[in-house]
């Protein structure tokens, strides 16, 4: 799934959170049980858009559309 390249507040480190996409308005970025917690956060702990304010739009996004194709070679 898509990890979020946001920053988090508390530490400056990458968030590395799932990404969500609001069905609503588009917008996309992690969740967090803060307020603003990462640079890139989308939505809230209660699954509110950002960007619109709709409740419970949030959709986890396909595997591959954004994430890297890597083919791991086990063994
Ligand atoms: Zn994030
Ligand atoms: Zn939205």
């Amino acid at each position: 799934m898509a990890l979020c390249t946001g920053e988090r507040k508390t530490n400056q480190l990458q968030c590395y959170g799932t990404i969500y996409k609001c069905k609503a308005c588009g917008n996309e970025g992690c969740m967090q049980n803060k307020e603003h917690a990462c640079s890139n956060q989308g939505f809230s702990v209660l699954e509110r858009c950002y960007k619109c304010g709709a409740t419970g739009q949030m959709e986890m996004l396909p595997n591959e559309e954004r994430a890297p194709r890597k083919t791991p070679s086990y063994g």
